[in-house]
């Protein structure tokens, strides 16, 4: 199952930073490319405000 970002993120941008495919893209608040996503968890691990989730 792949993450969704969730209006709780704050856009500070960890998740983009530890995304092993990049698929996590800048925004109000960031948007994973469910596609793209290999479900690693590391953009969720990471994610001071808990606004990753499995979708
Ligand atoms: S780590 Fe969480 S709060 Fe920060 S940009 Fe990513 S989803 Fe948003
Ligand atoms: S689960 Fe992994 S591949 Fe998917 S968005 Fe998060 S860091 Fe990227």
């Amino acid at each position: 199952m792949p993450r969704r970002i969730t209006d709780a993120c704050t856009a500070e941008g960890l998740c983009m930073a530890e995304c092993p495919v990049d698929c996590i893209t800048e925004g109000d608040i960031y948007v994973i490319d469910e596609d793209a996503c290999i479900d690693c968890g590391m953009c969720q691990a990471v994610c001071p405000s808990d606004a990753i989730i499995e979708v």
